[in-house]
């Protein structure tokens, strides 16, 4: 049965995330936004925080406005591990969406202070438990592992420039990974396997032995060890932008097993506590595309996820 989570913030285990903090320009058929909030991180970190508490590891420029820090602040995620480059520009993203929403351009990628990103962790970071690694460079993804002395629970994403490009480095990465996150596409290319089955047997064999495959508006796949979990899309009325979807997928995600304070290990594990993280990640992931941007998350409230996780109960139960 399920049961809200609430934790103490100043009881609990927490969560550092790694990654992108942007300014996105966004078209999609709903309208077109020149610049606002964006990055990988935090779109992670803004839907975790609803579980427990998390520590934001990434790099802006001086160009980062203030009410976009304290919106992250104001969502009580700790911030000392924000580097802030003086002289220098935040990492720029823009893309355009095709016209049912399944395709996207990207049209600039200005890495800008986020190119020489090289994350160095807040000594009060280095004995949480959680770790996330964000889509970066895999050696990065390394070094920040390695600066966590007491980490339980290691995972992240990762992408096709990557998989394509710094292959032998993200195999060395992975071997250390309890989880991994990625879409279909890229659990093919990554495992060289058509049938997803087979794929996430061979990523699997790689390290994770945790792995969630994601597919888009239909939903996504769970693998954990032998066992399989098969969780739809959330059907929303009306998707108005679904950037940082896969991300806040993950954010729920991890969020739910470091507010549960969950253990990955195969023995320690309750198969179901790990279905109600993927469900918790689709309830985000589904939040996320209603408005444009991180703005569902200004208003977003705890009750209203639990709602729509008791309603993706019912809608799949049978
Ligand atoms: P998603 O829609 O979940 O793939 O996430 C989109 C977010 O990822 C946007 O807010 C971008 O700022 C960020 N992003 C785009 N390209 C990159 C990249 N190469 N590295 C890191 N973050 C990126």
């Amino acid at each position: 049965m399920f049961a809200a989570v609430r934790y103490n913030r100043t009881l609990h285990m927490s969560l550092i995330v790694v990654g992108s903090v942007a300014y996105d320009g966004v078209e999609t058929p709903h309208g077109k936004i020149d610049r606002m909030l964006g990055g990988a991180a935090t779109y992670i970190a803004l839907a975790a925080q609803y579980f427990t508490p998390v520590g934001l590891v990434a790099v802006v420029g001086d160009d980062f406005a203030q009410e976009d820090t304290d919106l992250l602040a104001s969502r009580h995620i700790n911030l000392d591990g924000l580097e802030r480059v003086a002289g220098g520009k935040t990492f720029f993203w823009a893309g355009v969406y095709s016209a049912d929403m399944n395709d996207r351009t990207t049209l600039r990628t200005d890495l800008n202070v986020f190119g020489d990103f090289n994350p160095k962790l807040p000594e009060s970071y280095k004995l949480e438990p959680y770790l996330f690694l964000g889509n970066i460079q895999p050696a990065l993804q390394s070094s920040v592992r390695h600066q966590m002395n007491g980490v339980k629970v290691t995972g992240g994403d990762t992408m096709n420039y990557w998989i394509k490009d710094f292959r032998a480095e993200l195999l060395e990465t992975l071997k250390q990974w309890d989880f991994l996150l990625i879409n279909d596409s890229e659990a093919r290319m990554l495992s060289g396997e058509y049938n997803l089955r087979a794929a996430a047997a061979m990523v699997q064999a790689m390290g994770p032995k945790t792995l969630v495959i994601k597919r888009g508006e239909y939903g996504a796949i769970l693998f954990h060890g032998d066992r399989h979990f098969m969780v739809p899309g959330y059907l929303l009325e009306s998707v108005f932008d679904p950037t940082g979807a896969g991300d806040s997928f993950a954010g729920g995600f991890i969020g739910y097993l470091a507010g549960r304070g969950l253990d990955l290990q195969e023995s320690h594990l309750d198969f179901a506590d790990l279905r109600r993280a993927v469900i918790y990640g689709s309830v985000m992931g589904s939040f996320c595309c209603e408005q444009f941007g991180v703005e569902r998350f200004r208003t977003l409230t705890r009750q209203e996820i639990d709602a729509r996780y008791t309603e993706f109960k019912n809608c799949t139960d049978f």
